[in-house]
């Protein structure tokens, strides 16, 4: 790992630049060096420091939310909205089984047990007309995941969790500055959390934040980042000490972190805008295989979302595996994405199927095939890559 040149106007990276074309790579945009010397230099590298408060409210101001709290993970973040929501055992959370484990493990830590629904065929997020089927009296939360980027239909999912009582959590970890009719993604729903892990589209290595919208939440959230205690009322001089107030855990991130992601947000919008033309490059690329059905790729998206993954789906599960090895063969990384947590270990264990099987979910997951991009990737990298999925087919794009 190497840090070049932070200067200049190209963009330096963090990996190995070769021939190869990774699936992904974590780039130093701007600051970020100078940042973490001035965190140093400030004297106070644990978190609660000028640079967290920075972050906050820069997302805050630009997303925009009432109240962000900046954390070490979006895992933490999901962990937090999990105490918050107060569920326990016995208790049932909605959500996708096409996601990331931590969407299910923040609530299978307090007790719950996830409740998995079926996804939609184009959006591949959680099918907004399965929910209410899955609805029992147990159920507690939604937790709707805004996959690569792109928004779940929030406008049905809203009305009926307001209509029966639930919470609506958005995992909105892959959707940090995509819309959903021109409101954030994470702030529509009472709580939502966010990442900035290095794979994601703005980074700090790890790193995450909690978005809370519905204010009733704001006090308790950050006595559960602060190992249960007051310590921020402590700090705003609001009380003359702190002590333990309730549960909780170590849930804010260093300051050299938020100096780090602090400098990624300065440049968020051109991360962002440059990863959707990325995006629209491949998708209006291989529109040629799409229209001879070879491959279904996802729909144009507009400004709504931020570029964050380029999937397509191939006929079966060899077919991928083939098509790995084939731009494998030209140094090329792709990847697929994901087991789905039905059929994992522990979803077995902990979750439950809504309803008669889940047969999207277990289609679009043996067929996915994600490809590379980030954001130093030319457009001449992404012509090579079309050319090379093109190739496959025996077609010349
Ligand atoms: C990346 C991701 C997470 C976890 O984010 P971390 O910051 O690595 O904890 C959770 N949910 C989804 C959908 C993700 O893509």
């Amino acid at each position: 790992m190497r840090i070049e040149d932070t200067s200049a106007a190209k963009l330096p990276s963090l990996g190995q630049v070769s021939d190869r074309i990774p699936f992904g790579r974590p780039t130093v945009v701007g600051r970020e060096l100078e940042y973490i010397a001035a965190a140093i230099r400030n004297g106070m590298i644990s978190g609660g420091g000028p640079f967290m408060k920075s972050c906050e409210a820069w997302l805050e101001q630009a997303l925009p939310a009432r109240r962000a709290l900046l954390t070490h993970s979006c895992t933490a973040a999901l962990e937090m909205a999990a105490i918050l929501s107060g569920v326990g055992p016995g208790d049932e959370v909605i959500m996708p089984s096409f996601t990331f484990s931590a969407t299910a493990t923040a609530f299978v830590l307090r007790g719950a047990t996830p409740v998995f629904v079926d996804i939609r065929a184009d959006t591949l997020n959680i099918d907004e007309t399965r929910i209410e089927a899955a609805i029992t009296d147990h159920t507690k939360a939604i937790v709707p995941v805004h996959y690569a980027g792109l928004a779940c239909e929030m406008d049905p999912i809203v009305a009926l969790a307001a209509d029966r009582d639930l919470l609506v959590i958005e995992d909105a970890a892959q959707a940090h500055l995509s819309y959903y009719k021109g409101r954030p993604l994470g702030t529509i729903g009472q709580m939502g959390c966010l990442s900035f892990h290095e794979t994601k589209n703005i980074i700090s290595g790890e790193g995450g934040a909690l978005i809370v919208n519905d204010l009733r939440f704001a006090e308790r959230a950050e006595i559960v980042r602060e190992k249960g205690t007051d310590r921020s009322r402590f700090f705003r001089g609001e009380v003359d000490k702190y002590t333990w107030q309730d549960i909780g855990s170590s849930y804010c991130p260093g300051e050299i972190i938020a100096a780090f992601l602090f400098a990624q947000f300065e440049h968020a919008e051109r991360i962002c805008a440059r990863r959707r033309a990325l995006y629209d490059r491949y998708r209006i690329g291989l529109a040629p295989l799409a229209a001879a059905g070879d491959i279904v790729v996802p729909q144009a998206t507009g400004e709504e979302a931020n570029g964050h993954i380029f999937w397509l789906l191939l006929a079966d599960e060899a077919t991928r595996s083939a098509m790995i090895r084939h731009l494998g063969a030209a140094n090329i990384h792709a990847v697929f994405h994901y087991v789905p947590l039905h059929s994992a270990p522990a979803g077995l264990r902990f979750g439950r199927v809504a309803g008669n099987g889940l047969p999207v979910t277990d289609s679009v997951s043996q067929r996915l095939l994600r490809l590379p991009l980030y954001l130093e990737m030319t457009d001449a990298d992404v012509d090579r890559v079309i050319a090379a999925v093109g190739g496959f087919f025996g077609r010349s794009l």
